[in-house]
């Protein structure tokens, strides 16, 4: 794998549901600060219980691929989609470790919430050993006090230059401002028959009227 020495990759998950312009934004920001040099948009499964009606795997998948259209930059990685059953990110990593070899810098990014969550997930501590995570966090953001995330970034904080040379076993937090915007909003001023023009792009927006989603009550 050394060919690969000088090629970082970064993924960007979310379930999209709508994709907008605040993921879209930071995912290209990021991109370009952390020069990486393959940014991809990871949509998972959404739990039964907070799928939008209608709205299924394959139409976000859709509304994503629109949306990266005329965006080079970014690229669709649909794989979770197309696993049965509960999407875990540690088994999307394992797998993308097995095509990719075990040199590759990988960066899994996340906003400073989901961080907060991390130690819910499934085999969160196995994460780590599989790629670095570069955690977004609002300007004015305060590190946890205690318990397992304040040690998890106390053993792992790193730099840049460590997530672009190591492939994995960093955390790097990246103050950044958030466009503000939010699917939720999205979805409900639909429903409430309100447009969301210039909140995502026009195709997708086109996409979701030509679909009727996010008409019904969820
Ligand atoms: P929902 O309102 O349905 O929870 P969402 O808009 O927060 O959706 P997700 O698909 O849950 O979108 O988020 C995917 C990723 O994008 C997460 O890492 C989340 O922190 C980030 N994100 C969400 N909204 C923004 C935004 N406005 N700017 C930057 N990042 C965002």
């Amino acid at each position: 794998m050394s060919s690969h020495s000088s090629k970082t990759l970064a993924l960007f998950g979310g379930t999209f549901d709508p994709i907008h312009f605040g993921h879209l934004r930071m995912a290209l920001e990021l991109k370009q600060v952390l020069a990486f040099d393959e940014m991809r948009l990871l949509p998972s499964h959404q739990p039964a219980h907070r799928a939008a009606p209608g709205v299924t795997a394959e139409k976000r998948r859709d509304m994503l691929a629109l949306a990266l259209e005329d965006c080079p930059e970014l690229v669709l990685d649909a794989r979770e989609l197309l696993r049965a059953g509960p999407t875990y990110t540690v088994d999307t990593l394992e797998e993308l470790r097995s095509e990719l070899g075990t040199e590759l810098p990988i960066s899994f990014c996340m906003g400073m919430d989901s961080l907060l969550g991390l130690p819910s997930w499934h085999r969160w501590q196995r994460l780590l050993e599989l790629a670095h995570l570069v955690v977004v966090a609002r300007p004015g953001w305060e590190m946890p006090a205690s318990g397992q995330v304040a040690d998890l970034l106390a053993a792992h904080r790193g730099e840049l230059a460590d997530i672009q040379q190591q492939p994995a076993g960093k955390i790097l937090v990246q103050e950044r401002r958030l466009l503000p915007i939010s699917a939720t909003d999205i979805r409900n001023q639909i429903h409430s028959g309100r447009s969301p023009q210039f909140l995502l792009p026009e195709r997708v927006l086109d996409y979701i009227q030509s679909q009727g989603l996010y008409q019904q009550e969820r």
